[in-house]
């Protein structure tokens, strides 16, 4: 389990710390993404064919090896 979630926004697939209910961030929540921005989740299959955000995506991988630095399994 990583401390992030993806959430498609804006055009592109961002990461976020947000807390996410069950079932995914409602269209229209406002999330705060790990490219230190603030914009508004979209729902929906063509979402997810976007392209990643590379800042969100160079920032995930940080926060995924440190967290296997730290972990066992
Ligand atoms: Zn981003």
């Amino acid at each position: 389990m990583h401390p992030f979630h993806w959430v498609p926004a804006r055009g592109e697939r961002h990461a976020s710390t947000d807390y996410r209910p069950s079932g995914g961030y409602p269209a229209g929540s406002t999330i705060t993404t790990l490219c230190d921005r603030e914009m508004r989740a979209e729902v929906g299959e063509v979402a997810w064919l976007w392209n990643t955000c590379p800042a969100c995506n160079a920032e995930a991988h940080r926060m995924v090896g440190g967290a296997r630095q730290t972990a066992t399994v």
